[in-house]
């Protein structure tokens, strides 16, 4: 019953702002939890990329300044955030059943008891989803980056109604 429709279950990542001990180079790196970071940390496996130096700590977030570090920081934060995106939409594409315009009806259904539970991941108008939310039918949103391709047949088969 708590199952989450439209999300990869092993979304989770969380980003920490770093910096360097050693020559206080800043820098930003994703951990699955806070214990992934200070497990990798305590083994020196945190390294700089400037000066591999491994005293690398989390830094007190605050509100971001725009700089050229920050800027050059943030292109390898992207480029990682986009390889992790790439097996989210992975994930979906193999393991959802792409349900087009009919995922509000199909999601009820299954909430409801009326279909078998399955991963499943379509589209809703902002009312649907309203009304999903309201009903506490479980959907979440897909955020694009994290949405694969429409499988092909789905996407040329229409309603004809
Ligand atoms: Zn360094």
């Amino acid at each position: 019953m708590n199952s989450t429709r439209c999300w990869p279950p092993d979304s989770p990542m969380i980003r920490y702002a770093l910096i360097c001990g050693d020559c206080e180079h800043e820098f930003e790196a994703w951990f699955a939890s806070s214990s992934a970071f200070d497990v990798l940390a305590d083994k020196r496996l945190v390294t700089c990329p400037v000066c591999a130096g491994a005293r690398v700590t989390k830094q007190i977030m605050a509100p971001s300044v725009k700089s050229p570090k920050k800027a050059a920081s943030r292109s390898e934060a992207e480029r990682q955030v986009e390889a992790f995106a790439a097996k989210a939409r992975d994930h979906v594409a193999k393991n959802f059943d792409y349900v087009g315009n009919d995922f509000a009806d199909e999601a009820r259904a299954m909430y409801y008891g009326e279909t078998a539970d399955r991963p499943i991941w379509g589209a809703t108008t902002p009312e649907e989803s309203a009304a999903l939310a309201e009903e506490g039918v479980p959907a979440a949103p897909l955020p694009k980056v994290f949405t694969p391709k429409l499988p092909k047949q789905a996407s040329t088969k229409r309603k004809l109604n």
